[in-house]
């Protein structure tokens, strides 16, 4: 795992269409300082809004991810958050004018060679990781999603539909930014045509086409151009999983297997681990003067936890509903 925190090193920009409101959106992500995270900021207003990329900031799970300050919204906002976590930068400023992130071509690969284009810059800072030291589960319904103590960043995950072309899939990647570009970045979004239909209907999905989503009927692929992976579905879940991961504001060191889940479960997960600190600790690294080798220390004891969970949990959020099943 890299030591130090990282941002970009010059900004970069994007124009495309919301998947839901298709509405028009240019959306730029520049450099910010270390210990900032992740802030999304509505420059289309005339009040300037700060929306911390931030579990507590989430209003909204169905279908994509939505968080919210002082009553102003961003939506979808998953693929963006994965290009981040996925190539390890810690911290930037997004800002845009509309209330959605634009869905580019339905993954993250368009963002990620951009952020690719521009660098990453490495920070003076070291990092912060929350360590996982016992099992964490949580499962309702069928879902399940838990996160085991491992020595690095893994992902499991499983999809299970009744559907001829996607079946059960499973696939499990170790997580860095060469593996996330290389195996999960261009995993693109998916829908089923009959859903899709009633989707637009509703008033959602109003910006997805087949340039934008793989659209599946009852038994095949309807984009000309048909499947950049044989299993490119479950590649998007874990892409979904990483983007909403991003939304804990730190790395994390754990192993989480994830079975037929999406962001409300992803979701649910992230505030299982802040009410249960007993099950983490929270570390950084520290420079041995005399060798210059980078070694963990603790910053909490696993007894102190509930000292560090403002980090993970800024006042106001109610975490009250989550359940530790396991
Ligand atoms: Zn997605």
């Amino acid at each position: 795992m890299e030591t130090r925190q990282h941002t970009i090193k010059k900004k970069v920009s994007f124009a495309g269409v919301g998947l839901h409101s298709g509405k028009r959106v240019k959306l730029t992500v520049k450099p910010a300082p270390a210990d900032s995270g992740i802030c999304f900021v509505r420059s289309d207003l005339k009040r300037k809004v700060t929306i911390p990329a931030y579990i507590n900031r989430v209003v909204n799970t169905f279908l994509a991810t939505t968080i919210s300050e002082d009553n102003v919204q961003i939506s979808t906002t998953e693929h963006l958050l994965a290009a981040l976590n996925g190539l390890g930068i810690d911290n930037a400023i997004i800002e845009l004018n509309n209330n959605e992130v634009p869905i580019m071509d339905g993954s993250a690969a368009p963002f990620v060679r951009m952020l690719h284009k521009v660098n990453r810059k490495r920070q003076k800072t070291t990092r912060k990781v929350l360590k996982i030291t016992k099992e964490i589960c949580w499962r309702q319904n069928g879902s399940e999603i838990k996160i085991l103590p491992y020595d690095g960043f893994k992902i499991t995950c499983g999809i299970d539909f009744d559907h001829p072309l996607i079946k059960s899939q499973s696939y499990s990647i170790k997580v860095s930014p060469d593996s996330f570009s290389k195996e999960i970045a261009s995993a693109r979004t998916f829908g089923f045509l009959e859903e899709v239909e009633k989707l637009q209907k509703n008033g959602l999905a109003l910006g997805g086409s087949l340039d934008n989503a793989i659209v599946v009927d009852q038994s095949k692929v309807l984009n000309d151009e048909g499947l950049r992976f044989p299993d490119e579905f479950v590649r998007h879940k874990i892409l979904d999983l990483l983007g909403d991961f991003a939304l804990l504001g730190c790395q994390l060191q754990g192993h989480v297997i994830a079975s037929k889940t999406g962001h409300t479960q992803h979701l649910e997960l992230l505030k299982t681990i802040a009410d249960h600190p007993e099950c983490w600790e929270f570390v950084t690294f520290k420079q041995n003067k005399e060798d210059g080798v980078f070694e963990w220390v603790s910053l909490t004891s696993k007894a102190a936890g509930n000292k560090i969970l403002p980090y993970l949990v800024p006042p106001g959020i109610d975490i009250s509903e989550a359940v530790a099943c396991c």
